[in-house]
């Protein structure tokens, strides 16, 4: 018997973008309902990678324009649009009654944000990032390596962002569909805990390495226990 599943998606941009049509489409993979979380407007300078969008929506809402495209892919999907950044105070009641959390978000706070309320909340989190030609893929379930095991914290000192780096519309594309990928094995009972894609359209290059656990790291030692505001401020991005 087929299973229900609700995915929470963080982020309707370049990664988003083919991730949630391939959530969309694929009829067999039981995703019944989709969240949607944004707080941005459609921008000329971005079509290049947004592929939900074209110069018609330019001005307005991502998540109010994603989810009328959803609709179009897939009548009976049930999808919910949350029109606002992705925010401690409200991270884990979005999180709640939802199968895992899939992050396209265009900033490492968010990134962070959304890997601790999903460990916090015991859900598998897929994520990823990308800068100019190149990007990561990764999955986490409660009890493999985290994000944190990855990357330790937010940098503090500035790293350009994709906005300011720029991103190739490709790149994003095929990372959103390894996301996309990572989701299905999660939902047909395969536990990639760990996994971690990197795709380097120069060199050529797709590669799966496995991210241990950090003994130090703060999450998965439970140091962490809530989301304060102040651990997510540090303006950076992937
Ligand atoms: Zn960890």
């Amino acid at each position: 018997m087929s299973v229900a599943h609700r995915v929470l998606v963080v982020g309707a941009g370049g990664l988003g973008s083919p991730l949630l049509r391939l959530l969309a489409v694929a009829g067999g993979s039981g995703v019944e309902h989709i969240t949607l979380v944004d707080d941005d407007v459609v921008d000329e300078s971005n079509l290049h990678r947004q592929t939900l969008y074209s110069t018609d929506d330019v001005g307005r809402s991502k998540i109010e324009r994603a989810a009328s495209v959803l609709h179009e892919l897939s009548p009976g999907l049930s999808v919910r649009s949350v029109d606002g950044r992705f925010v401690p105070g409200t991270a884990m009641d979005l999180l709640s009654d939802h199968t895992l959390v899939v992050e396209g978000a265009d900033n490492l706070a968010t990134k962070f944000l959304v890997a601790d309320a999903a460990h916090l909340a015991a859900v598998p989190v897929v994520q990823a990032g990308a800068v100019r030609w190149a990007g990561w893929a990764f999955c986490a379930l409660p009890d493999s390596a985290c994000l944190r095991c990855l990357f330790e914290d937010i940098p503090r000192d500035g790293i350009e962002t994709c906005a300011e780096a720029g991103v190739v519309g490709p790149v994003v594309g095929v990372l959103g569909g390894l996301e996309a990928a990572l989701v299905f094995r999660l939902l047909q009972g395969e536990r990639p805990g760990g996994e971690l894609w990197h795709y380097d359209a120069l060199a050529g290059a797709l590669r799966k390495t496995f991210v241990r656990r950090r003994s130090d790291c703060p999450l998965c030692a439970g140091e962490i226990q809530d989301l304060r505001v102040e651990r997510y401020t540090a303006a950076c991005a992937a």
